[in-house]
This record gives structure tokens, sequence and C-alpha cells, in this order.
């Protein structure tokens, strides 16, 4: 297929790709047929489908500042503060109609970062990393493929660094370098979409020092590629993707965006496919843009989750009777205060960004950062209320099993009504979707997802200005040194 258009398009891309995946302990020979993956491939699919709906045409669409083609925005370079703008209203726009993650952001913020890197990594030190770059970036562009951003290694002892690991592979590594390209061994973790993706656009985890100059890598890699192969994670309820509909909660879609463990094993990398490859240097910048790229849509794809949830408990509350009671009604204002605090961090770090030297533009980082920080908190206490407002009916409610049961579906269907003329099983629908967006994996992908807090943390103590702040407070308070 020379170009993925529609959803069918893609769908079809991922069954002919045969990459090597293991759900479960087994071998899962066709992705797209897998009930555990179906809801992720849907999610991922809305930023296709979308791109061909004329209401999402200037959100979901770009034109190629490379080729001047109308491409996928998901493959774009932003060009000005505008476009860092339209990222985050997409966000927001697609999450509406998943409530949950659509995963394919974090290959767009890959492809960005790599971007304005191997620019500069070209002008200190003369390599050509940035020309080969674009010249994938065309390709991205116009296969319109889905891209993994591999970022986390699994790095085994924290206090050593990759070199002093007993086994190095915990850090993704060049093995080997040869006349036509390198061989890489190692491991990517959390891979977000990565089940249905095509390509890995490898990245260093961290800074790296001179000694560790093997795992200042960053290079693309086909996930079908000899080599590759990846293991799923569990996620919470997850078996009911193999037993109930109902039950998921939010059965098109699913739960978060479905993660794996990737694993490279020996995998050879030709040289046009290799953006870095020792400049050690510029680690700490790659991953400090990924991550404010990154942490940037937070406040987009969680508001839009945030948006359904809200909805989800006022619809609930009129099914139980409680919407006209004040106390609810506060509640529901809380939950949308925080989901509009989410969003606009997300907006003002875009309305900040700055163009950077190759040109493409970069939200400002210290705002990208704190937007990041408010989700590991407010997504909590939004599921809070949510939690409050629905009632322990969300922790107690029987299975779809029950509810259609010949004998016992009467008392089920009796007991759990709420207010006349709602269904019971609409009233457990919207409970149920409630569940699975407020609950276990939901939460913990908003504590960790694009960086844990203490990450966040560490951007202030250098971005933002205590110096300044101190000196500040001493003029005003007239205390010299
Ligand atoms: Fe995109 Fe949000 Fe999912 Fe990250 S968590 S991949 S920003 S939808
Ligand atoms: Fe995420």
């Amino acid at each position: 297929m020379d170009k993925i258009v529609s959803k069918e398009d893609y769908i079809q891309s991922l069954k002919d790709q045969k990459h090597v995946v293991y759900y479960n302990g087994e071998l899962v020979p066709d992705v797209t047929e897998h009930p555990a993956f179906k809801p992720h491939i849907n999610c991922a699919a809305k930023t296709y489908e979308m791109a061909q709906r004329p209401e999402f045409e200037d959100l979901a669409t770009a034109t190629s500042h490379l080729t001047g083609e109308k491409i996928n925005r998901f493959t774009h370079i932003h060009q000005s503060v505008e476009d860092l703008i339209k990222k985050v209203q997409l966000l927001r726009a697609i999450a509406h109609e998943t409530g949950s993650c659509f995963q394919r952001c974090v290959g767009w913020d890959a492809l960005n970062a790599t971007y304005m890197t191997t620019y500069e990594i070209d002008e200190k030190h003369g390599t050509d990393y940035h020309q080969r770059f674009v010249e994938y970036l065309k390709y991205i562009q116009a296969s319109n493929k889905m891209l993994v951003g591999g970022m986390t290694d699994t790095k085994g002892d924290r206090a050593l660094p990759p070199h002093q690991q007993p086994d190095p592979d915990v850090f993704t590594r060049v093995v080997e370098r040869r006349e036509d390209g390198i061989v890489i061994r190692g491991n990517k973790a959390h891979q977000t979409g990565a089940v249905n993706s095509h390509e890995v656009l490898i990245m260093p985890t961290q800074f790296m020092r001179e000694e560790d100059q093997d795992f200042a890598l960053v290079c693309a890699v086909p996930l079908n590629a000899p080599g590759v192969m990846q293991i799923f994670g569990r996620q919470t309820n997850d078996q009911r993707h193999l037993s109930s509909e109902m039950d998921i909660g939010n059965p098109q879609y699913g739960l978060v965006g479905g993660e794996t463990l990737l694993i490279f094993e020996d995998v050879f990398v030709p040289w046009e496919r290799v953006f870095m490859n020792g400049e050690t240097d510029f680690t700490g910048l790659l991953v400090e843009r990924f991550a404010t790229l990154h942490r940037q849509n937070y406040g987009g794809c969680k508001g839009g989750v945030s948006d359904v949830v809200v909805g989800a408990c006022a619809v609930a509350a009129e099914m139980q009777g409680s919407a006209g009671a004040s106390h609810v009604k506060e509640k529901l204002a809380e939950m949308m205060h925080l989901t509009e605090t989410l969003y606009s961090g997300s907006v003002s770090c875009s309305a900040m960004g700055q163009k950077t030297a190759s040109g493409a533009y970069y939200p400002d980082p210290l705002l990208a950062n704190c937007t990041k920080h408010n989700v590991t908190r407010h997504i909590y206490e939004i599921a809070r209320l949510a939690h409050d407002v629905s009632g322990g009916i969300l922790a107690t409610m029987p299975f779809e099993s029950d509810l259609r049961h010949p004998e016992i579906g009467k008392y089920v269907e009796k007991y759990l009504s709420g207010v006349e003329g709602v269904s019971t099983e609409n009233r457990m629908r919207i409970l149920r979707l409630i569940e699975n967006m407020t609950g276990g994996t939901a939460l913990v992908e908003s504590m960790h997802g694009a960086g844990s807090p203490q990450t966040q943390k560490v951007m202030y103590a250098r971005l933002a200005k205590l110096d300044m702040k101190k000196k500040l407070a001493k003029d005003l308070a007239g205390v010299s040194d």
C-alpha cells in the first residue's frame, strides 16, 4: 500500500505487516482480529478517519513544509504558534470521540523533536543527520504511517549508568557498526500504540555521558523488521475484552493506549535510518524536547477525555434522580473547572511557543511541564468527584451476564433501576463507562504517561528562574547582599 488514507487502509496495513506480538503468553497471528487490540486500533484509526471528514480538515490535516502536499497533521512539523494550538485542539476533538488515548501523538512528537535536534547536531558536528531525517519524514508524510516514539528504556539498576549495567541491554544500544548500517539491541518499555503502529522512532531515554556513546542513538525501525518483537502489558479489567461488550464500559475504544514491551534482538538499521550515533552532547536536549512536546498535549487529550467523564456523570445523575441536588451540580462545576484548567495549560504553552533554529516551532517548556504536572493531580480529583457523584454502585455492579441471565436477570433489572423510564441496562452502561475512564490504568497513565511528576519538577529547577525570584524578593524587602 503506497498511502494509508482511510480507517480501512490503516487496518489492512496492520494485517499486511505481520509484526511479532505476544498477548498473555501467546503469539498473535493478526493483531487486527484480537479482541484486546481492536479498541486501541479503533482509537488510532480516528486519526485517519477524522482527517477525511470535512469539518475536521483544518485541524486534522496540514500542508507539508517539505513538499507542499496535504498531509495528515500527525506527520506534520509545527510551522507556527497556530500549528501548536491546532495540535491541542485536535487532540481534544479526537478524545471527544474516543474517550481514550489514540496513541499517535507519541510518534508525532518524536518526529518533531528529532527534526529540531538533528538540525542542531549537524550545525555543531558537521554531520548529515538532518537531511537524512528530512528524507525519512517525506516518506512518512507520503505513506501516512503511524509511528511509535520509543523513548523509555527499562534501565535496570537506576544507580548505574548504561555502560556499567550488569546487562547493558536494559538500555537500547548499538552492538555493531557496519559499512551499510548498525545493529542494535535492547528494549523500549510502556510503548503506547506500538502494537498497532508501523515503525518505531528510537530515541535515547536520558542524558548520556561520554562513556555511553553506544546508547546515544536515534534511528527508525519498521516494527516488522527481523529481531523486533512486542509483549503486550496487562491492563485493569482486560479480561472483560474477552467476555463481555458491556462490562468494558467503552467497548469501541476501550482503555487507555495499550502498551507493549518492545524488544530489539540484534536488529539491523541501514545508515539512512540513523539520525544520531554517539553524539552524547545532544541526548539531554532531545529527551527534553520530546518530553516537552508530549507534555504539551496532556491538557488537550485529557481535557477531551474529562469532558466525556463530566458528561457521563451528569447523565448518571439524571438516571438516578440526583441531578437536581445542589452538591451534584457543584461537583460537576468543579470537574468542568479542572478540565478547562488542564486545557488552558496546553493552549498557553502552545501560545508561548518559539521558533527553533530548524524552523520548527516548540512549545514553552516550563508551561508544558506544568500542564502535565497538573494532569497528575487534576485527573485524580476529577475521578474522585466522578466516583462521589456516581455512588458506590460503580464498584459493586453485577456482570452483564447477570443482567442477561434467564433467572436472575429480572432481579438485576428490578433492583438496579433508577428514575422511571430509564432502562437498567442504560444506567449500567453509563456507570461502566465512568468506571472504565476513572479507574486503574487510566489514572496511572495520567500519573506516569509523558513522564512521572518528578521529571516535571526537575524542569522547574532548571527553567523557573529561582535566582531571579530570590532577587525580586530581596529587592522589595530591601535586603542587600
Ligand atoms: Fe496522545 Fe494523550 Fe495518548 Fe499521549 S496520552 S498518546 S498525548 S492521546
Ligand atoms: Fe500518554
